[in-house]
Order: structure tokens, then sequence, then C-alpha cells
């Protein structure tokens, strides 16, 4: 699933591509992936984007203060911009064409559908922005405002990182990034962390996603990116390889339906984690 950095790049392209070009069509080909009736699809008809803004894990199209088109691509949606006259494949969710024989096409292949898109008149009229949590590289994210978040909390790093209602934007691959360059254990509850631990997880948290968008910006070339080139990472998905640290395998968990991926000698004192689902059953 794409995350903050790959969104963020994806904005940036779509930023420099589509702003200001007059809107001919919009329509749904997926059924049910249009998530709002009023205003219709036909609103943006005549209209130009004007600003694309992201936030947490999505995108939000705007033509002008009082019509937005809020995207979350989820698991597999991409973007692309095609030629109008390109066929119209079953991948194809939507389509934004604009007045010179180009169209903006959301895609996304197989038959579980889970992309989704909102017109509305404000982007907190989708409820999934409207719960967001603190953007990690904005102002507001400061090492006072994550103790402030983390405070008083019982649950474990790795949920709390990707808890989109506490910080947006950060979802599993991320969070192990974040977490094993701050060298702290994915299981450890927040509410035993010293204010040393909260600074450093502060610091790695936007030094992980600061390089990451660099990275991602840099492999992307200004053009929208397909598909999402992480050979970067250090630890998510590298099972059994060693760790860039110390050398030691890095050891994965399944954690809340997920993998997550760490260094036991550098994130949990030596010990590998015990699986949460024999956990939970012992
Ligand atoms: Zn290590």
């Amino acid at each position: 699933m794409p995350e903050l950095p790959e969104l963020e790049v994806m904005r940036e392209g779509l930023t420099s591509q589509i702003l200001g070009r007059p809107i001919l069509q919009a329509q749904a080909y997926h059924p049910g992936i249009l998530k709002t009736v009023d205003p219709p699809a036909e609103a943006l008809v005549g209209r130009p984007f004007t600003r694309i803004d992201r936030r947490g894990k999505h995108l939000i199209l705007s033509c002008g203060e009082d019509l937005h088109v809020v995207l979350h691509l989820m698991l597999a949606g991409r973007l692309v911009l095609s030629q109008s006259d390109t066929k119209i494949t079953k991948a194809t969710g939507f389509v934004f064409g604009f007045d010179d024989d180009e169209d903006l096409r959301v895609i996304e292949n197989g038959t579980i559908r889970l992309v989704r898109l909102h017109i509305v008149g404000e982007p907190d009229d989708v409820d999934s922005i409207a719960s967001l949590g603190i953007e990690p590289l904005s102002d507001a994210f400061t090492p006072e405002a994550l103790t402030e978040l983390l405070a008083g909390r019982r649950r474990q790093l790795k949920k709390a990182l990707t808890d989109q209602k506490t910080i947006a934007g950060i979802g599993t691959a991320y969070a192990d990034e974040i977490l094993y360059a701050a060298k702290l254990s994915p299981i450890r509850y927040v509410s035993t962390l010293e204010p040393e631990e909260i600074d450093r997880l502060h610091r790695e948290t936007r030094a992980v996603l600061g390089t990451a968008i660099a990275e991602i910006r840099a492999r992307a070339g200004g053009a929208l990116i397909g598909g999402h080139s992480r050979d970067f990472v250090r630890v998510y998905k590298k099972t059994g390889q060693p760790c860039p640290e110390c050398g030691t395998p890095i050891a994965e968990i399944r954690y809340a339906q997920k993998k997550t991926y760490y260094c036991p000698t550098c994130q949990s004192s030596g010990k590998t984690l015990a699986d949460r689902r024999t956990w939970l059953t012992k």
C-alpha cells in the first residue's frame, strides 16, 4: 500500500502535470468506487484542478475552494495519465478527461476493489479525513506533541504509529523502518518510553519519511509513479537478511494480521519476539 512518502511524490507529480487543465469528463467505471452522490461527478466538468494536497494516505484534488475529489488508493490503486483514445480496460475505475485529449485514470487491477473516491464540498466531509491525526512532517509535530499523543495510552508502538487517528500517513512498512531507525521494539508499550526515547522516535519518524520521499522522488523523475520501488528500505520484508547495522538476521513476527520486521539485536536486546498469534493463545 502506498504510504505518506509515495503519496507525497504522487502529489508533486500531479501538481506539476494536471493543474489548470479544464476537465471535460468525470466518470466512474467501477460500480461503487464513487462513495458520494452530491455533488455529482458532472460538477467537475468545465472546471480545472487548482490544487493537489495530501492528508494521511489520501490525495485531495481540489477545483477551487468548494469542490474536492478525495481519493484513497488503498492497496493497489494507481494513477496514470493516458491518451483519451486509449481503450478503457477492466482495471479502469474512474476517468478524469481533460480538454487536451489526455485523461487522468484511476486504475485498480483484480476483483477485490478497495479504491474509494469522494466528491465533496469540504475535505472534512469525508469521515476518514476528519478523524485523521497529526501530520508527522508538519511543524505541529514536535517532541512535545508526540509525548502528548502517546501519554496515558496502553498501546504498543507499532499500533500507535500506524493508527491514522493518532499520526496520519504511516503504514506498516514505514512504521517498521522508523522503529528500526529509532532502535525501539515494535511491541514496546508506549507508556514505558523515556523522554529520550520519544525524542529519538520523533527525530527518526521525520528522518525516515524525509529520506523516503527524496529516494522515491529521485526514482520517479517527475513522472506519476507506477509501482512503488522501496529498494532503499532496511528491514521491511528483509527477513533473514543481515541487519545493516549489526549483521543479525532480520526477524519477523505476525502482528495485527500483518508482518512486522525488526532486528532482534538492535531493537529488542537480542531477544526474538514471540509471534503474537502464539502469545494470544497461551
Ligand atoms: Zn541490528
